[in-house]
């Protein structure tokens, strides 16, 4: 069916549809297995889809459950109106891929079109059309749990994954058995939340909204993202539930968005408390006029709608679009066509090949921080016995956030090691438990560490911790975990750190006493084959870091893509008073934007220009400048780099940040391999959007530096004029 069949298929259905019925549209209720405060239970959402007045429901599980359900609606209901079920498949349904800020570290986005093409797999095979997925909420908090969901701090990188997603999920064609529809959340600034805690105040300049927590919804939308989730935060005082010149002026008019906006769980509801609606009915009214489409678990809109309409608070045509909305995502997935699945046909398990992309996407994700002295990889030949300790060692608790209820558990490294390694005597000890303060194993990992050749230590943050409303005040190992590190690091012999986690970690406390630390992350369910193959080096790790590790939780917000200040911290300079820097602390990060090492080495050339000047006009009608780069492997075996390009505009008419990304290419050589990397700089690259709340891009004259380099301290540049 053509987008113009759907158009008057709608209003055909519009035409013969009861208020109640349109109402009911807008309704999303969740099912029984995580029904929550204000949800409805099963059989409220049977009876509803049997009148007709519901739209979809959300946590459906498994093909039969579903099939169930959608039968109710299209065989029993007036006008037989398909049920969409949604869930949160955020980073795999059986196939646990690693947590999306892990991805981030790839600095590839062919990793999470893959996780999104399994996932779209399995999900829609048990029924799922929809997921609530990605989030591409930039962030600059690693005390917000979240940050573990995000692509980290940075909007273009946030941009390509964005993008590279939603084609994960969707294809070209959502009515295929193995596509669903995506959702770009959270709508829109939700990364800003004051002090990092969950759902709080977020003021923001509109430069900042634009420049930083826009883009990546822009590209989404124009990639044809079909679905949008609002954010449970303020923005500028006004609730993104309520918030007419984020949804409707710049997300459906300026964009052009036609799909669906469905609130976050019971964020209208949620407006009451907010402080910004005096009880439901204005709940309702405000969230619809601003431009929520559908209602998660709260039911203000069904419950006040029909008043709403007879007080001319809401108008008819309002309700029809967002009716409109609703069916239109439907028609696109097909359902009217098939809303049922083949129960016989839905993957229940990881497929063998599903854990193999999870593996390998895995290993790719990884981040190498520090190899002193070449510790790592292990070397096979020479290692006779291993101590591996630790409480993540044996755990199966490495999914992270958002795993699906059922969710296989994650292969435990140790089983990996003891694979990888067979003519290694490998010992294990827990040590200590990240929950409980408190060292009662260490003598029995220090024993261990002290019998063996060497020591892999696993530690971390689990799964628990990070994700929603799983905010830190302190970034540090919880537990009693660093007093483990110390202590097996003090028995002289080479200690690698695995560590897990689903944020930026302080480790200045521990960092010098260890010869290697692996950032890990979450990584899902192939969790230890992927550390067991890059520890032996059956993969050499070539992730970066998509997000600054602080030295301390009091520098944060601590981002790379900061802005300039009139007193700038200048290392050869450390001992000036008046600049913006700390008294109690190094400047800068533990670890920048960008950072990750390799078991090989790699230099890159300075950054050469196609031209040296060019027009903001030129550059405005599409011309565009090429920075090459050349790039060699110095060292004796395969391995990745990640080049990076940056810019900086020194002299703009809002202070611009010292560095912003703006091309990044992962290539593979092999020992002593050469090769030039390509990039593109248009006026989407170099100019930025004002403060003018009508959204006016600026493309402005003067010098603009192009720096190239493998992390955000790259300092090789050349300069651009602007004409
Ligand atoms: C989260 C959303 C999620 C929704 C449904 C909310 O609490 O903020 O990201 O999609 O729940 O589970």
């Amino acid at each position: 069916m053509s987008g113009h069949d759907h158009e008057s298929r709608i209003k055909e259905l519009l035409g013969r549809m009861t208020i109640d019925e349109k109402l009911g549209q807008l309704q999303q209720l969740a099912w029984a297995w995580d029904t929550g405060p204000g949800g409805a239970d099963t059989e409220a959402a049977e009876a509803a889809a049997r009148k007709g007045l519901l739209g979809s429901v959300l946590n459906v599980v498994g093909a039969e459950a579903g099939n169930a359900l959608q039968r109710i609606a299209v065989e029993e209901s007036r006008l037989g109106i398909p049920l969409v079920f949604g869930l949160d498949v955020i980073h795999g349904y059986h196939t646990t891929f690693p947590i999306p800020l892990a991805q981030a570290a790839a600095f590839d986005p062919a990793v999470t079109e893959t996780d999104g093409e399994v996932s779209a797999r399995e999900a829609r095979s048990n029924g799922i059309h929809w997921t609530f997925s990605p989030m591409m909420d930039v962030t600059h908090e690693p005390r917000w749990g979240r940050i573990a969901e995000s692509i980290g701090e940075d909007p273009y990188l946030t941009t390509c994954y964005a993008v590279a997603k939603v084609r994960g999920y969707q294809g070209a064609d959502l009515t295929a058995p193995d596509r669903i529809a995506a959702c770009a959340k959270h709508f829109v600034a939700y990364g800003g939340a004051e002090g990092g805690r969950d759902y709080n105040t977020v003021d923001v300049s509109e430069q900042r909204l634009r420049n930083l927590y826009l883009p990546p919804f822009r590209a989404a939308v124009d990639a044809g993202a079909a679905t949008v989730m609002a954010a449970f935060n303020t923005i500028n005082g006004v609730p993104a539930h309520a918030n007419p010149h984020t949804l409707t002026g710049i997300l459906k008019e300026a964009w052009g968005f036609d799909g669906v906006v469905v609130s976050d769980w019971t964020g209208v509801q949620e407006l009451i408390a907010h402080g910004n609606a005096a009880g439901e009915a204005e709940a309702a009214r405000r969230a619809l006029t601003a431009g929520v489409d559908m209602e998660m678990v709260s039911t203000t809109f069904v419950d006040h709608g029909r008043a709403l309409l007879a007080s001319e608070a809401l108008s008819a045509e309002r309700l029809d679009d967002a009716v409109a909305r609703v069916l239109r995502l439907k028609l696109r997935l097909g359902l009217f066509e098939r809303p049922y699945v083949e129960e016989s046909a839905a993957l229940t398990v990881p497929t063998a090949e599903a854990r193999a992309a999870a593996r390998e996407v895995a290993g790719r994700c990884m981040v190498l921080l520090k190899n002193d002295d070449g510790v790592l990889p292990l070397d096979a030949p020479t290692l006779r016995s291993l101590a591996v300790v630790g409480p993540f060692a044996d755990s199966g608790d490495l999914l992270g956030t958002w795993a699906l209820p059922g969710a296989c558990e994650a292969v435990p490294v140790l089983r990996s090691l003891r694979e990888a390694l067979p003519d290694t005597d490998i010992t294990h000890a827990l040590g200590v438990s990240p929950e409980v303060s408190g060292a009662f194993g260490v003598p029995e990992a220090v024993a261990a560490a002290e019998a063996a050749d060497a020591v892999v230590v696993v530690v971390g943050e689990p799964p628990a911790i990070s994700g929603e409303a799983a905010v830190r005040s302190e970034l540090g190992l919880p537990g009693a975990q660093e007093q483990l590190i110390g202590a097996v690091a003090a028995t002289g012999k080479p200690c690698v750190v695995v560590l897990v986690g689903g944020r930026p970690l302080t480790i200045g406390g521990w960092a010098n006493q260890v010869s290697a630390i692996l950032m890990a992350w979450h990584p899902g369910i192939e969790a230890g084959p992927a550390i067991a193959d890059v520890l032996t080096g059956a993969v050499v790790p070539g992730g970066k870091l998509p997000v600054t590790f602080p030295r301390a939780v009091g520098q944060v917000p601590l981002y790379y893509n900061h802005e300039r200040t009139g007193r700038p911290y200048n290392p050869a300079t450390p001992d000036v008073k008046y600049v913006s820097k700390y008294l109690d602390l190094d400047h800068g990060p533990e670890f920048a934007f960008g950072h990750g090492l390799s078991y090989t080495t790699f230099t890159l050339g300075d950054p050469l220009l196609s031209r040296e000047r060019i027009g903001a006009r030129e550059l405005r009608a599409g011309a565009t400048v090429e920075v090459t780069v050349l790039v060699r492997n110095t060292g004796d075996r395969e391995g990745d780099e990640v080049v990076q390009l940056y810019i900086q505009d020194p002299a703009a008419s809002i202070t611009q940040p010292v560095r912003r990304l703006r091309g990044f290419r992962r290539i593979r050589l092999a020992a002593e391999e050469e090769r030039e990397v390509r990039f593109t700089l248009g006026a989407d690259d170099i100019g930025y959007w004002t403060n003018d709340p009508a959204g006016v891009f600026t493309v402005e004259p003067g010098e603009i530096h192009v720096h190239t380099g493998n992390s955000s301290q790259t300092q090789a540049r050349r300069t651009l004029l602007i004409t």
